[in-house]
């Protein structure tokens, strides 16, 4: 008689206050050790640093944290992310991709301060960087969290709207990472890339196809068909892409803390059937 097999619940994209996510990451594996996951991908943008602190916690709460990362990718002028799940933060190929990134977000920043300026907003910029924390990645989210104290928008989602989406007074036009450099540091510590969020990019059909073959082309394997904004018909296409593609189905809630948009940290519904998981061939 074989065995009966063993669920594990999976959450493999997930944000911690190393980048724009509201709980330390010992406090995050903490609330996912609470929610019944089993294993945990910490994937801040474009950071690893978050690992260490993350895995000093999760043997007493029996649960496991694998390395990750969110890394900010430019593709055809848009931005498009690319997780690397199961990465050896101490790769030094992955570390020396990830520096890069590092310094274009604080680039960017000063930048994103300096349009919002010239609109008629006063300095935000220092006030944004103490928000985010000494050698934290400053995100957007720390951006509208400040426009929305300052009484200067509704909501976050309104401060995007307002300033910070493409196309707004404060939107800086980035050049991220290529497909091909993400994939290729992520393959160098060990990991599987994954397109995050494929349906959230707003991308007709025939864009999304092409995304898909110019990822698989410089080695991309895997893309997330659950994640935390995906509606079940989100979830039946990406399982689709999942099969037409060859891509290995990965899941992720996209958890940046209970007050954002998508708390869905342990409530994700399951993989569908007849698709070949991102952990296969993981010995948990
Ligand atoms: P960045 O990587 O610094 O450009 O910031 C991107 C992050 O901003 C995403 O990972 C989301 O967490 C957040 N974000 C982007 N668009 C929105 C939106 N419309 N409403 C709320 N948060 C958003
Ligand atoms: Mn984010
Ligand atoms: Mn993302
Ligand atoms: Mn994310």
């Amino acid at each position: 008689m074989n065995a009966p097999e063993l669920t594990l619940s999976y959450d493999l994209h997930t944000h911690s206050t190393i980048s724009d996510g509201s709980m330390t990451p010992k406090d995050l594996v903490i609330a996912a050790a609470e929610k019944g996951i089993d294993v945990l991908g910490l994937t801040d943008h474009d950071c690893t640093n978050g690992f260490a602190e993350a895995c000093s916690v999760a043997e007493s709460l029996n649960i496991k944290v694998i390395g990750g990362v969110e890394i900010s990718c430019t593709w055809q002028n848009k931005g498009i992310h690319i997780v690397g799940i199961n990465v050896k933060p101490d790769s030094p190929e992955l570390q020396s991709g990830l520096a890069k990134l590092q310094q274009l977000r604080i680039n960017r920043a000063l930048d994103i301060g300096n349009r919002l300026k010239k609109y008629g907003i006063p300095d935000v910029f220092p006030a944004v960087e103490v928000r985010a924390g000494q050698g934290m990645m400053i995100t957007r989210t720390h951006f509208a969290q400040q426009l929305f104290d300052m009484g200067l928008a509704t909501s976050i989602r309104d401060a995007f709207d307002r300033y910070l989406g493409v196309g707004k007074p404060g939107y800086v036009n980035t050049q991220w990472a290529e497909l091909a450099e993400a994939v290729s540091w992520i393959r160098a510590a060990g990991g599987i890339s994954v397109v995050a969020h494929p349906l959230r990019y707003k991308l007709t059909a025939s864009w999304l196809r092409r995304l898909l073959v110019d990822f698989k082309e410089v080695g991309g394997q895997g893309i997330e068909v659950v994640s935390g904004t995906a509606s079940p018909g989100d979830i039946q296409a990406s399982s689709e892409y999942a099969k037409r593609f060859g891509l290995l189905a990965s899941v992720g809630s996209d958890f940046h803390g209970i007050e954002h948009g998508w708390p869905k940290l342990g409530r994700l519904p399951p993989l569908p059937k007849g698709l070949e998981p991102v952990w296969a061939d993981w010995n948990n």
